[in-house]
């Protein structure tokens, strides 16, 4: 039954043993439950040695194969007046999840990607693509992922050979997403794409292309689409919960350090702040929103003498129209300290979020005046785990055949809007878009199952 001695196979094992004890007391239920939790706190490396020791006792459990989520249930801990405690973890079983290959084993796939995998119901990690094999065999000892499904970039094309691995998750620098996508494509795999999704609109509409082609889905990992208060604050606007919405506000700014770095290179990156942060804000302006632009004008600014900034920009600030008439002020910036936020100006409300764009400590108020009396709430945030929804529904959208929320064309669009703001900044005036104007979520696919709660 298991493959691997992965964490999410020793979740799978937490979950069976769970559903096994449904005979036994309530309070076996909860410590089982809890052991649970437990595992998901203290990390991968703890849990791999009881999925290891004990995964063979998990066909004398009679745990019936591909059959989707076991759904466990437990009663209630408190009485209805108390908060409702959560649900229990309820993954698929390991032989039903959707495996991924990892590429590109930088700081965003060992910090965030891999154990997101702890918290994904439908993705489980089966493969490795590295330029460092000691570091690749040390990560994939962690994952359980075994050695003869670890790989080389020259060995990257052999991943056609591998039927574990459905998806390939590119976590690769910006100007390496076109050629892994295509050769992902050709190998008869799903692509998963980091953002920006490539650096330019030929190499996205060639990656589309090319997915298509091969009859694979291709979805660029916008984890902010996937995201509970993010989605909140969606539905709130398309919903007119505050009347209609006129201006937004968004930033989205760090310090870049000082040390030689991809990031900085044109040819690798593409751009500055703007591909890499200010991207967050043109892509949720337009989530939020669900229209595309009609307009962007934009200015851009480097600190002169800057080492970071002989390639790339530092500083962007650009404005979105949209033909409903929201105005939409838009910041990047890779030499100030941390900024995330937005704000967005409704009739008879605001919606703000800060942090919006980090990884995780999303945080949410709301201000307006029921009764004439101002009054901020703040909707607690669900604190899922964003990489794991995003993997999540690119597994569903495989499983079940959907296009993802966040498509190819989403990528595209967003290139094609970041080329107009370039070029407004360049050309020192606003310059007029077109494409997909007079449309509602013109370039998005299916909405991810798992709502805002
Ligand atoms: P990183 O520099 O930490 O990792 C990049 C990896 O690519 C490294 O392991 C490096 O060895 C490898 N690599 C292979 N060929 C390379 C080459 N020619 N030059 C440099 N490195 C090469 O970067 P990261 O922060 O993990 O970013 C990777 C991708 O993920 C980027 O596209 C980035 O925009 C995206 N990203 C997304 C988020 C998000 O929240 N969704 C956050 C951070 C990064």
């Amino acid at each position: 039954m298991f493959q691997e001695n992965s964490t999410a196979a020793a979740l799978d094992q937490m979950a069976a043993q769970t559903q096994a004890a449904t005979s036994c007391d309530t309070s076996r239920r909860q410590f089982i439950n809890h052991a649970g939790r437990g595992l998901l706190a203290v990390g991968v490396a703890t849990a791999l040695p009881l999925a290891s020791a004990e995964a063979g006792d998990l066909g004398g459990l009679g745990l019936p194969a591909a059959t989707g989520p076991l759904d466990v249930k437990l009663p209630s801990l408190s009485a209805p007046t108390d908060p409702k405690s959560e649900d229990p973890f309820n993954p698929d079983a390991p032989d039903r999840r959707v495996g991924f290959a990892i590429v590109g084993l930088g700081r965003l796939a060992l910090t965030e990607i891999l154990p997101a995998f702890g918290k994904s119901k439908h993705a489980r990690p089966v493969a490795l693509v590295s330029g460092d094999a000691d570091k690749m065999s040390k990560v994939a000892q962690q994952y359980g992922i075994k050695a003869s499904s670890c790989y080389s970039y020259q060995t990257y094309d052999n991943l056609k050979n591998n039927p574990e691995v459905e998806v390939i998750y590119i976590v690769l620098p910006n100007a390496l997403h076109h050629e892994y996508t295509l050769r992902g494509a050709r190998a008869g795999k799903h692509i998963l794409c980091e953002k920006p999704m490539a650096t330019s609109v030929k190499e996205c509409e060639e990656m589309i292309a090319a997915c298509q082609k091969a009859g694979k889905k291709l979805m660029i990992a916008y984890r902010i689409q996937y995201e509970p208060l993010n989605r909140m604050a969606q539905k709130a606007v398309r919903e007119k919960t505050y009347g209609t919405t006129k201006l937004i506000q968004m930033m989205n700014c760090q310090n870049e350090a000082h040390d030689q770095q991809w990031r900085h290179k044109k040819a690798l990156a593409g751009g500055g702040s703007l591909p890499d942060v200010g991207l967050y804000c043109l892509n949720t302006t337009r989530f939020l929103l669900g229209e595309e632009p009609t307009e962007v004008s934009a200015q851009i600014y480097s600190t002169p003498g800057d080492d970071r900034f002989k390639e790339i920009e530092e500083n962007v600030s650009f404005t979105l129209r949209f033909p409903s008439g929201v105005i939409s002020q838009c910041i990047s910036g890779y030499g100030t300290f941390n900024a995330k936020s937005y704000a967005v100006h409704a009739e008879t409300g605001t919606i703000k979020m800060d942090p919006a764009f980090s990884y995780n400590g999303l945080a949410q108020e709301r201000e307006h005046a029921p009764g004439g009396k101002q009054t901020t709430e703040k909707p607690s945030n669900p604190g899922k785990d964003q990489f794991a929804l995003e993997m999540d529904h690119m597994a569903e959208c495989v499983r079940q055949n959907k296009t993802p929320y966040t498509p190819g064309e989403e990528g595209l669009q967003d290139q094609r809007i970041m080329e107009a703001i370039y070029q407004s900044a360049k050309e020192n005036r606003p310059v007029k878009l077109t494409i997909g104007v007079g449309k509602t979520d013109a370039f998005r696919g299916t909405p991810p199952s798992e709502e805002a709660s």
